[in-house]
């Protein structure tokens, strides 16, 4: 047989030893490596009991935001959606009426809002689109389901909780971002 390199090397094949036929040596060997990582620090946590703690730009699942009386932001303009570079955002305006005014902080709201999250890549240029502080995404997952239809995400499932009659559930929703406003 022609070389196509002259790398070739001739691969002796040694009758094995009485050792090495009994396959103690290599067993030993494996096992000191095996209790060489009990003592060795764990890569691993116990999720989801223990987490890790999050970079600061690190971008999760989205939250629609309220502001602090608890009305929704969102004016329904649609810049988050124009701006979507996978188009997984879609939604409905509505015009406020008198009455509803505790309810949304502008003339408009989305009345319908869902994002696909099997579209979405979270850029966050749906949060950097948005000129009323009403989209963000949050330090949390999009939890994993066997149904693409439980991807897609409506208002519901995105509005942050009321800090009025919810205050500690919208402190957990906000989390760090809570404190960042407190500082600014
Ligand atoms: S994070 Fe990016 S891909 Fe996801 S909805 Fe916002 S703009 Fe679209
Ligand atoms: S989330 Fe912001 S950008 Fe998107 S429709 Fe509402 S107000 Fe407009």
């Amino acid at each position: 047989m022609q070389a196509l390199t002259n790398r070739l090397k001739q691969v002796e094949r040694k009758p094995m030893s009485l050792l090495e036929r009994m396959y103690l040596p290599a067993i030993f060997k494996g096992m000191i490596i095996t209790f060489g990582h009990m003592f060795k620090k764990r890569p691993t946590i116990n999720y989801p009991e223990k987490t890790r703690p999050f970079s600061p730009v690190f971008r999760g699942l989205h939250i629609l935001n309220r502001d602090e009386e608890g009305r929704e932001n969102c004016t329904a303009c649609g810049l988050c959606a124009v701006a979507c570079p996978a188009e997984a955002i879609t939604m409905e305006a509505a015009e406020r009426k008198e009455s509803e005014t505790h309810l949304y902080r502008e003339e408009k709201y989305a009345a319908k809002y869902e994002i696909n999250m099997l579209r979405c890549i979270f850029c966050g240029l749906c949060e950097e689109a948005c000129p009323k502080d009403a989209i963000y995404l949050s330090e949390t997952f999009a939890p994993a389901d066997y149904q693409r239809k439980q991807f897609i995400y409506k208002k519901e499932d995105l509005l942050i909780p009321n800090p009025i009659t919810d205050p500690e559930g919208y402190k957990k929703a906000a989390g760090n971002r809570v404190q960042l406003n407190a500082n600014k």
